[in-house]
């Protein structure tokens, strides 16, 4: 594939550089609060979340030349200030990431990471050049039992896992404090079932500012079960799994927030994201009782 704007060419030791291609968005104004941005999706991705909402590109290959993407951006760039890069798992293609950051700062854009923190040399090597202006990490709880699954990547153990996601949030922290990325956050997915984990990682990132975010489950199997049923099936199948284990509502949220006790902005399908001041006193009555 070639580029139609010859300015728009990145050129790495005379090899192309290919980007494992999942999507793109030509304009979003939810994936950067306040900034309308293009978002780029890359295919892959090491974990398998049982509730990822972008199962359909954790794996396969779509392989494109860079120029197609920046080709992409190019068309956006009238309408936006900023490119996200998400996924997938933007820091699992590293010559690609660079290479579309640097594109994008050129553009004079800013540019915003979605990442699971699995790969921390991929964000130093980001921050080192200054690619970054925002950077948000989904921390996966050791509930969301993503070592587990089968796909085309080794599964990643958990203290591996545990181990790359501390280093990420130091290497961002220290950035952000050196003034090198404007914008950092740590996003968990909430359910009923990881409440405990996420007062333990509230604990350990401290003041960083944390987005609390409505989790849904769906069905683990569904790609090997889908060609066995009908889509009716499939459809209700799933709507009565997703009965049985409905969204934490928005109350239930600001509940352990509470328990928190610090601002945390919620997003939740109902609200859109909103910023919370636990309460404080909830929290301190629940400890008087114990
Ligand atoms: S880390 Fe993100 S992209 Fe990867 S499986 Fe989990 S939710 Fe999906």
């Amino acid at each position: 594939m070639h580029s139609n704007n010859p300015g728009n060419k990145i050129i790495r030791h005379g090899d192309h550089i290919q980007l494992n291609f999942g999507g793109f968005v030509s304009l979003s104004t939810v994936d950067w609060r306040g900034r309308s941005a293009c978002t780029v999706f890359f295919r892959g991705c090491p974990l398998r979340c049982s509730y990822c909402q972008n199962e359909a590109i954790q794996t396969g290959s779509d392989l494109r030349d860079i120029e197609a993407i920046t080709d992409m951006i190019m068309t956006s760039s009238p309408f936006i200030s900023g490119v996200v890069f998400s996924g997938g798992e933007p820091t699992l293609q590293k010559e690609a990431l660079l290479a579309l950051a640097r594109f994008a700062k050129k553009q004079h854009l800013a540019v915003g990471i979605q990442t699971n923190g699995q790969f921390p040399a991929t964000l130093e090597a980001l921050i080192a050049e200054s690619l970054a202006d925002r950077i948000a990490i989904d921390y996966k709880t050791r509930w969301e039992g993503f070592s587990s699954m089968p796909g085309d990547h080794a599964p990643v153990p958990r203290d591996n896992y545990q181990k790359n996601i501390k280093k990420s949030i130091a290497i961002c922290k220290k950035a952000l404090r050196e003034q090198v990325i404007r914008e950092f956050e740590i996003v968990i997915t909430v359910f009923y079932e990881n409440e405990e984990y996420i007062k333990e990682i509230a604990a350990q990132i401290g003041t960083i500012p944390l987005v609390l975010q409505q989790g849904e489950h769906k069905i683990g199997n569904l790609q090997a079960t889908a060609s066995d049923i009908s889509h009716g099936e499939y459809i209700s199948k799933r709507r009565s799994l997703q009965e049985l284990h409905p969204p934490l509502t928005l109350a239930e949220i600001k509940k352990i927030a509470d328990e928190l006790g610090r601002t945390v902005r919620i997003r939740t399908r109902e609200a859109g994201e909103i910023t919370y001041e636990s309460d404080w006193r909830c929290r301190d009555a629940r400890k008087r009782q114990r």
